[in-house]
């Protein structure tokens, strides 16, 4: 079995859902050890037990030069046992495909990214500057992992490959999200003298989220718009007979380059001014333990995104599209926070966070090929 083929079913092997990342981790740097390669532990601060660490390494080529990342996240999502025909566990290999949680999101990428630091380990006359693992934690929960790294100041980089799993295109541009709790108030009174006594803050709340679903967004040439979704909505009570004077609407915007927190606030409180509820009306971003993602493009005729299209072509014999995608990943904070030219593009698969998520052999593998071909490029 090719070596590459082999991590990626050692992954798969080792149970790594969200919460529990301690046993890849190891793997990963008992694996970059065996290369010669010292890894870094990183761990965020609210994993007191120690059980969620990702790792970091540098391969120096000794030579001047730029940085290239290359990273994935060793977390996977949580696993329903009776919807699987397969072990989630054991990699199952049937008519060209691998069953297996992780198979395709992304552990076939994570193997990739350990055979490229062993290919350059043993040719390091190949390339210049310096090569940079991530292999990140808590990428399917909050991205915690990626965040305490940015935290910790250890990488910087000149260019990075994400490789999430996404085979018959490149992303160059992902939108970013945010959320935001809108609090509407209202007077309470007793429900046997209502409407005349009271004010009901559901009824104002209810006409305020339509309102705000139908508010115009900012709009990109490839990323198209932001989107407002109305995703929660509580308040008053079943209990007692009470006129509700308060109710939560709780909403997703996701983002174009150019809009931010500030700028959707601000649309929110100017229609609440608009419909004469200025002074009934809050409006916060929902407090949350990691930042929120920013959205980003890299330009198409960036020479990362060339080098890395032409290795697809001398791999493949097939051209390699550009893509954006509308949703998040950990693309969006290396790119934002840091600043780093980005793309993502891995070994694929199907049934992604499913049941029976599986991946393709021939994919991990020429995926390695294309990260080794475009380090070359980039870094002669
Ligand atoms: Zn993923």
């Amino acid at each position: 079995m090719d070596t590459v083929i082999k991590r990626w079913y050692d992954l798969i092997s080792i149970d790594s859902v969200d919460g529990h990342e301690v046993n890849a981790a190891d793997y990963v740097a008992e694996v970059l050890r065996s290369f010669g390669i010292e890894p870094h532990y990183s761990y965020f601060p609210d994993d007191s037990d120690k059980q969620r660490p990702s790792i970091w390494c540098v391969l120096d080529s000794g030579k001047p030069g730029k940085t290239m990342m290359l990273i994935g996240h060793i977390d996977t999502v949580a696993v329903n046992l009776k919807n699987w025909n397969t072990n989630p566990f054991k990699p199952t290999e049937i008519d060209g495909k691998v069953y297996g949680r992780g198979a395709m999101d992304m552990k076939g990428g994570i193997a990739d990214i350990l055979s490229v630091f062993e290919y350059f380990s043993k040719h390091k006359e190949e390339f210049t500057g310096r090569l940079l693992g991530c292999f990140v934690a808590d990428e399917e929960g909050l991205s915690k992992g990626t965040y305490q790294l940015v935290e910790e100041g250890n990488i910087g980089a000149d260019y990075a490959i994400m490789a999430e799993c996404r085979y018959d295109n490149v992303a160059v541009g992902f939108r970013g999200r945010l959320s935001f709790e809108v609090i509407v108030h209202g007077r309470a009174g007793h429900t046997c003298r209502y409407p005349e006594s009271g004010e009901n803050a559901i009824i104002t709340a209810g006409k305020l989220a339509e309102a705000i679903e139908a508010l115009p967004t900012a709009t990109h040439p490839k990323l198209i718009k932001g989107t407002w979704c109305v995703r929660y909505m509580c308040g008053g009570s079943t209990a007692t007979l009470i006129v509700p004077d308060s109710c939560l609407i709780f909403l997703d915007r996701y983002v174009v380059p150019g809009e931010n927190e500030e700028s959707c606030i601000k649309q929110i409180e100017e229609l609440a001014e608009r419909m004469g509820l200025a002074d009934k009306v809050e409006v916060r971003l929902k407090p949350r333990s990691s930042p929120y993602m920013k959205s980003f493009a890299v330009p198409e005729d960036h020479e990362l995104v060339n080098a890395l299209r032409e290795s697809f072509h001398e791999v493949t014999g097939e051209n390699l599209p550009c893509a954006y995608d509308p949703s998040i990943c950990d693309s969006n904070i290396l790119a934002v926070s840091l600043g780093i030219p980005v793309v993502t593009f891995g070994p694929s698969g199907g049934n992604m966070h499913g049941d029976n998520e599986y991946g393709y052999p021939y994919q991990v593998k020429n995926c390695l090929e294309i990260y080794i071909k475009t380090v070359k490029k980039l870094m002669k």
